[in-house]
């Protein structure tokens, strides 16, 4: 809980004087701004949403100005672990979790680049059911498991950093990145860097947002495949579209390739199904996660269906 301090104005004028200090609001009966303020969730004066690093996954999720601007963090939270672990977990913590490749934990028996840089990799040729098919390397095809992050890649989410050198934001995109030869690190960020907060813009689309999580039982576990989107359509012409995939690839993945091919074209499932093979051309498959291709075309297609209130 982020810890707040209230003052009684005498009257305007001394209201209006109040108000200059940093990060000082007006309240009103309070029913709204207290939950923000109290839960580290506050909205800009430009209309972005910060959620504080702190900020506990529940807490995020059920949030109203959340679920009511940014429905798809919601639902991509809530289909994440169990409510236990999503009470104790933090925005922060699960932008940093590593991923849940089974062989990055055998540290007895197992070869692993990423726990041991230059060991090799077990699970090329190995179990590598839920493993990449986008954006791996010889080096290393485990997943990024979260699925909040994959909601945040899609809503073109901002990272507020501190450092001993000071303050910066990066675009959440930037944060993860792809193993090339060095699988052992999993992010951009420097020592010491300590992720204090999120920025979600204010994006109109992002009202009409969802996600989509397949996996192989209903309840923790993680995604074979996730779909996180926001599509605005009018007049039958996609207005504005924004899509990442979960489960696919070293950090969540932008379909930046499906974006551009949808936007200003018709909202038919044709198109839905064509964006989608589209940004699908590119992946290669390991020895035992082949289907994920087409899973991941067809969960998209079915979501941007979904979203478009297309009739199939
Ligand atoms: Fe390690 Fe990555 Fe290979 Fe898994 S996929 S064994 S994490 S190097």
């Amino acid at each position: 809980m982020m810890p707040f301090t209230y003052q009684r104005a005498r009257d305007p004028a001394d209201a209006v004087q109040r108000a200059c200090a940093p990060a000082a609001k007006y309240l009103g009966g309070g029913t709204n701004l207290v939950d923000l303020m109290r839960e580290s969730l506050e909205e800009t004066a430009g209309g972005s949403l910060i959620i504080g690093a702190a900020a506990r996954n529940t807490a995020v999720a059920e949030h109203l100005v959340v679920r009511s601007r940014y429905p798809v963090l919601a639902r991509a939270i809530l289909a994440g672990a169990s409510a236990q672990i999503r009470n104790m977990a933090t925005v922060g913590g699960n932008i940093l979790q590593r991923t849940r490749c089974t062989y990055f934990y055998d540290n007895d028996g197992s070869r692993c680049n990423k726990r041991s840089p230059g060991q090799g990799c077990d699970a090329i040729g190995g179990f590598n059911r839920n493993h990449a098919i986008l954006g791996a390397s010889p080096a290393c095809i485990a997943t990024h498991p979260s699925d909040m992050c994959v909601a945040l890649a899609m809503l073109d989410a901002h990272v507020h950093l501190r450092s001993a050198g000071g303050d910066r934001t990066v675009p959440f995109t930037d944060i993860h990145r792809l193993p090339g030869d060095q699988p052992d690190r999993d992010t951009t960020l420097d020592p010491g860097d300590l992720i204090t907060a999120i920025e979600l813009p204010a994006l109109p689309v992002a009202k009409h947002s969802t996600y989509r999580k397949v996996r192989d039982r209903s309840s923790y576990a993680f995604a074979l495949v996730s779909v996180a989107a926001a599509l605005e359509t009018e007049d039958g012409k996609v207005n504005d579209v924004r899509l990442a995939l979960g489960g696919v690839a070293h950090k969540p993945w932008r379909a930046l390739k499906a974006e551009a091919a949808l936007r200003g074209g018709p909202a038919t499932e044709t198109a839905f199904r064509e964006a989608a093979e589209i940004e699908l051309a590119d992946a290669r498959p390991q020895s035992a996660n082949g289907f994920k291709i087409e899973l991941a075309q067809r969960t998209l297609t079915a979501v941007l269906i979904g979203l478009g209130q297309v009739k199939p």
